[in-house]
């Protein structure tokens, strides 16, 4: 379930079909079926904090892709997880939820403490952290106000459009050392997008990109013998 925004979505599409190629070789691809929604009206009712309403617009997205044969679902951005509840009581098909796959990969890494990077929805309301924390044993840090405000307005200004700044990748490496400096061990990248700005070689610690994990989780369950036999 993508267009949250398409920018990412392009990542998962790649990404998930890379991975399958080479997993199972040949020309093998992704079998796979997206509902791409425009993201202009419902970044709207996201400002505006009418979460009924993006929560009634996914589910219904989501119905569509079981309907059309899905058999796992990926929402495709971290911040529309606040309604992921809503979206599971809509559908029998499992949502394969963005934080457990981070959350997962970063216990495999071996942290404890990591900084979080996301929209101000992410950094600050308890969906995610405290899936991270409660679930996963986690210490989440999260940038100061000013910071946050910041890398907020990067995501929806820039990097939702499509733009990447020289400027906003410097100021965003600032954020993640003082973040590092506070005692994070890694940091996530926990917007869809920020992994179209930032990689391993912006920061002195593991970045853990959402997108790539959520997408890579994704093959995963696909192919395993769970998915498969679904
Ligand atoms: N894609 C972003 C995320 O992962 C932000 C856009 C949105 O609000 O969905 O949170």
């Amino acid at each position: 379930l993508g267009g949250m925004s398409w920018e990412s979505t392009v990542s998962y599409y790649q990404t998930i079909n890379r991975l399958v190629a080479q997993r199972l070789g040949g020309l093998h691809s992704a079998s796979l079926v997206m509902v791409s929604v425009d993201f202009g009206p419902l970044e709207v009712l996201l400002r505006e904090g009418r979460w009924e309403e993006v929560g009634a617009s996914l589910a219904a997205a989501a119905r569509t892709l079981e309907g059309a044969g899905a058999d796992l679902l990926v929402l495709c951005t971290n911040t529309m997880h606040n309604v992921a509840p809503r979206i599971e009581a809509a559908v029998k098909v499992p949502l394969l939820h963005i934080a457990d796959a981070t959350g997962e990969r970063i216990g495999s890494a071996g942290l404890e403490r990591v900084g979080l990077l996301g929209t101000s929805f992410t950094m600050e309301e308890p969906f995610y952290r405290s899936r991270l924390e409660e679930g996963f044993g986690l210490e989440v840090l999260v940038p100061d106000e000013a910071e946050r405000a910041e890398v907020h307005r990067i995501i929806f200004e820039e990097l939702c459009r499509g733009e990447s700044l020289e400027a906003s990748r410097d100021r965003y490496r600032e954020i993640v050392s003082a973040l590092v400096g506070r005692g994070a061990e890694g940091v996530i990248l926990g917007c869809t997008e920020i992994g179209l700005l930032l990689s391993a070689a912006d920061a002195s610690v593991e970045l853990f990109d959402t997108a790539a994990i959520h997408a890579e989780a994704a093959v995963d369950r696909a192919l395993s013998k769970e998915g498969r036999s679904r």
